[in-house]
């Protein structure tokens, strides 16, 4: 296995943002996202006493900027080293709370669905040459060694590299998900806590959101025809039920890593989405879809109609 592998990343000009071109729509589309009863979901908040830790970070850059200390390798993890560790070692113990109302950033469930997607863009080979439809928009530099638990989870293929996009030329996921110097068209609301309950676990000295938790979030889709609604669903989870792993811990109890679960009964960071109901905003949106099941089982045809070769559904499908 080696990362000096190099996936050849198929592209084309991106999808226009701010106006809606022909047989295209703008959607407004509401999903429950709840905690499945086998599973505890860390997302996590601001450390107390993060403030203090920021202002000695900065004070520290500031006087090796301004010369006053040597920089070398030992002065750099001498000084810095020591101050990450502390704030490692201080963790972020609270769930996210906004006012009074717990929460998952907007940021975090599209970046996990986002990530789902891009796994499941397979690798296919032309000749001796790795191709895919989706590149990694944010590939660690580093190679995760073959025993990480990303790479157990995923397959040893996600380690090869994909280079990230740069408009015009955009793989499918960032058409739809947006890239460096392109943006977004599809927008995630936070997502606040409607039901449920907020617990420290002891075990984890954390805060978890408990089992049977439900959050609401909504989610817009620019200039979208049925293969984007496809994607933004492959990466939910519609087409198998699986719940979708987030937060901390996201491995830790993972029951496909054959993993001894919290409690002996909890997996964590399972998450799970369901759609609600959905608003056409603009464009040409066919009339014959109302129910959200249809609106699922077009988005599927179309998104296989493109890409059936080159998604592999059931991957990551968690039980
Ligand atoms: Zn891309």
């Amino acid at each position: 296995m080696s990362r000096g592998i190099e996936v050849r990343v198929e592209r084309s000009n991106f999808t226009p943002r701010g106006e809606v071109t022909e047989n295209r729509f703008n959607i407004l589309l509401e999903f429950e996202v709840s905690v499945p009863s086998n599973s505890y979901v860390f997302i996590g908040g601001m450390t107390r006493g993060l403030g203090s830790w920021l202002s000695s970070l900065q004070s520290k850059i500031e006087q090796h900027a301004r010369g006053l200390k040597p920089v070398d390798e030992n002065t750099i993890m001498r000084e810095f080293g020591g101050l990450f560790e502390m704030q490692r070692l201080r963790g972020v113990t609270e769930f996210l709370k906004y006012g009074q109302n717990y929460a998952i950033p907007g940021s975090s469930l599209k970046g996990a669905i986002r990530s789902r997607v891009e796994y499941k863009f397979k690798l296919f080979q032309v000749g001796a040459e790795y191709r895919s439809y989706s590149c990694y928009v944010a590939q660690n530099p580093w190679p995760s060694s073959p025993t990480s638990p990303h790479v157990k989870f995923w397959g040893e293929d996600v380690i090869y590299t994909r280079p990230t996009c740069f408009p015009p030329q955009v793989c499918a996921v960032c058409d739809l998900f947006g890239c460096p110097s392109l943006s977004s068209r599809v927008h995630f609301t936070d997502a606040l806590m409607t039901a449920g309950q907020v617990q420290y676990v002891n075990e984890l000295r954390r805060e978890a959101a408990l089992p049977g938790s439900k959050f609401k979030t909504s989610v817009h889709l620019m200039n979208s025809d049925f293969s984007d609604l496809g994607l933004l669903f492959l990466g939910m989870e519609h087409f198998t039920s699986s719940p979708i792993l987030i937060g901390a811990f996201k491995y830790r109890f993972n029951e496909k890593l054959g993993r001894e679960r919290l409690r002996n009964r909890y997996s964590t960071g399972l998450l799970r989405f369901e759609l609600q109901s959905f608003k056409p905003l603009l464009g040409d949106f066919p009339s014959d879809v109302i129910s959200c099941n249809t609106l699922i089982n077009r988005a599927r045809e179309k998104l296989l109609e493109k890409y059936g070769n080159y998604v592999d559904i059931q991957r990551g499908v968690l039980p």
